[in-house]
C-alpha cells in the first residue's frame, strides 16, 4: 500500500516498508485518538475531517437507528426528510435562507458541482461563452477533472493539460508573499493581478472566481483579513460569481460555521464536505444561492448532474447529529478559544527555535512552517522531514507534514489535557531534532 501523495512526491523512492512506517495501519479510533496495528496510540491531527472525534456514541446511535429504518434512498430519484432537514440547516448556516443544497459524495464532487452549475447558469442566461474559472495560487480544490484543473498546487501536471480556461491568480501568502514589501503592498499586487486577468480575458468570458478562504493542503495559509472582501468587491464589480471552497474550513473547523463569515463575505456558492459528516460517512454538499437556482429552474429547467449515492439518509443523519452537537455543546466557541490557546503557547515556546519559520492558524486548523534558514526561508531537507515525521510519531502524534509545513487539525472537541499533550509533545520533539 502506497499513500497516493507519497507516491507522487517520492523523491527518495521510499520502499513499501518505509511508507508503512510513515503511514501507520490504523485499527481503532476513539475521540481525538487512534491506535495502530502494533497497539501504539496517537493524537490524530492529520485531516480536517473529525470534528466531534472518532467513535462518538451519539453519532453512531443516530446512524444505527437510521440504518434500521431506511438504510438507503437516492436523492436523485426520491426524497427523504433528512435530506430536507439537512438542506434547511445548511442554508441557515450559510445565511442564504432561500438557497438550495445539492448533495454529492466528497469534497471534489462538491466543487465540481459548483463549477458545472455556474456554467449551466450562464448558458441559461444566454451567456454560454462564460466558461472560464479564476482561482488562486496555492489552492487545492480536488481530484476530479474540473476541481483538479482549478487546483494550483502542482498536482495537475500529473494528468497533463487540465480543463481549458482555468487561470491562477497570485495570493498574498503572509509568510511567503508573492512580491517584496509590506502586507498592504503584496495584497494590492494580487488584487491588481486579479483585475488585470479579468480585463485581459474579458469579464464576459469568465464564469466564476473560486476561493479557498484558508488554504489547507498548502499548509494552513492565511491571507490578510480584508483580502477576500476585496476579491468579492471585484467579483461583484465585474458580475462574476464567487465560489467558496469550504471543504476544509467549513462547519466549525475555524471556530466559525464558515470561514467566509469570519472574513465578512457572502459567496454565491459554498462547497462543503470533510467536517459535514465528520468522517462517519462520505458526503459533499454545495450550497447554491437563490438567484442561481431561480435562473436554472425557470421554465422547468433541470440541472443534469448527480450521483446514485448522493444525499444518503445515513450520511444526512450523521451530519444533522454533528451540526446539532456543535451548536448544543458550544463547539465553535471552544474551537476558537482552544485553538488560540494552542497557538499562543506554541508561539511563546517555539518562535525562537532556529527551524521554526512561522506558527499560524485559526480555530482547530493550525500549522508550523519549518525552515533550514530563517532568513532565506529555505525549507527543511527531505531527510530532516522524514526524521521529524518519525519522531512525531514516536511521540504519539499523527499530523500532516507536507512541503515543510506541519498541519494539524484537532477535533473541535479536543480537551484541555489533550491540547496540553499536543503542545508539550511538539515542543519536546522539536527540541530533539538536529539544528
Ligand atoms: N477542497 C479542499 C479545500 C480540500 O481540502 C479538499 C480535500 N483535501 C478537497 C476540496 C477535495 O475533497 P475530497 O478529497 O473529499 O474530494
Amino acid at each position: 500500500f502506497l499513500h497516493p501523495f507519497t507516491f507522487m512526491n517520492n523523491p527518495l523512492q521510499a520502499t513499501a516498508e518505509e511508507v508503512r512506517q510513515t503511514y501507520p495501519c490504523l485499527t481503532k479510533g476513539e475521540g481525538a485518538w487512534v491506535y495502530d496495528d502494533a497497539g501504539n496510540r496517537y493524537l490524530y491531527l492529520s485531516t480536517a475531517v473529525p470534528t466531534v472525534g472518532l467513535g462518538n456514541r451519539r453519532v453512531i446511535q443516530a446512524m444505527t437507528e437510521q440504518y434500521e429504518t431506511l438504510s438507503f434512498a437516492s436523492t436523485c430519484a426520491q426524497g427523504h426528510p433528512f435530506a430536507n432537514q439537512l438542506s434547511e440547516r445548511l442554508t441557515r448556516i450559510a445565511h442564504h435562507e432561500h438557497a438550495m443544497v445539492f448533495f454529492s459524495n466528497d469534497g471534489s464532487g462538491a466543487v465540481e458541482t459548483a463549477m458545472k452549475l455556474v456554467r449551466q447558469y450562464y448558458r441559461s442566461k444566454g451567456e454560454p461563452q462564460r466558461t472560464r474559472f479564476l482561482s488562486f495560487e496555492g489552492s487545492y480544490h480536488g481530484t476530479t477533472f474540473g476541481s483538479g484543473s482549478v487546483t494550483h498546487m502542482g498536482i495537475k501536471e500529473s494528468f497533463g493539460p487540465g480543463l481549458e480556461g482555468c487561470f491562477s491568480i497570485p495570493a498574498p501568502h503572509l509568510y511567503r508573499p508573492p512580491v517584496a514589501g509590506d502586507e498592504a503592498a503584496f495584497e494590492q499586487y494580487c488584487l491588481e493581478q486579479l483585475e488585470k486577468t479579468i480585463l485581459t480575458l474579458g469579464a464576459d468570458t469568465i464564469a466564476a472566481i473560486l476561493i479557498e478562504p484558508i488554504q489547507g493542503v498548502n499548509g494552513v495559509v492565511l491571507f490578510p483579513q480584508d483580502f477576500w472582501q476585496k476579491v468579492q468587491c471585484i467579483a461583484r464589480r465585474y458580475d462574476l460569481l464567487l465560489i467558496a471552497d469550504e471543504v476544509g474550513t467549513g462547519l466549525g473547523r475555524t471556530g466559525h460555521w464558515l470561514a467566509s463569515h469570519h472574513y465578512g463575505i457572502k459567496p454565491d456558492l459554498v462547497a462543503l464536505s470533510k467536517g459535514l459528516t465528520g468522517g462517519y460517512f462520505p458526503m459533499g454538499a454545495t450550497i447554491i444561492s437563490e438567484e442561481i437556482i431561480a435562473e436554472l429552474y425557470k421554465e422547468g429547467g433541470i440541472f443534469l448532474h448527480g450521483s446514485t449515492l448522493c444525499g444518503h439518509p445515513v450520511a444526512c443523519v450523521a451530519a444533522l447529529t454533528i451540526l446539532e452537537m456543535i451548536e448544543q455543546d458550544g463547539l465553535l466557541e471552544q474551537a476558537r478559544q482552544r485553538g488560540e490557546w494552542i497557538l499562543n503557547r506554541l508561539k511563546q515556546s517555539l518562535l525562537d527555535h532556529p527551524q521554526v519559520g512561522d506558527i499560524r492558524g485559526m480555530g482547530m486548523m493550525l500549522a508550523i512552517e519549518l525552515v533550514s534558514n530563517r532568513e532565506t526561508k529555505t525549507s527543511v531537507s527531505f531527510a530532516w522531514s522524514r526524521a521529524f515525521t518519525a519522531t512525531l510519531r514516536q511521540a504519539g502524534i499523527l499530523a500532516n507534514f507536507f512541503n515543510g509545513v506541519l498541519s494539524m487539525y484537532p477535533p473541535l472537541t479536543l480537551s484541555d489535557d489533550e491540547a496540553d499533550y499536543l503542545v508539550t509533545r511538539l515542543i519536546d520533539v522539536l527540541a530533539k531534532m538536529p539544528k
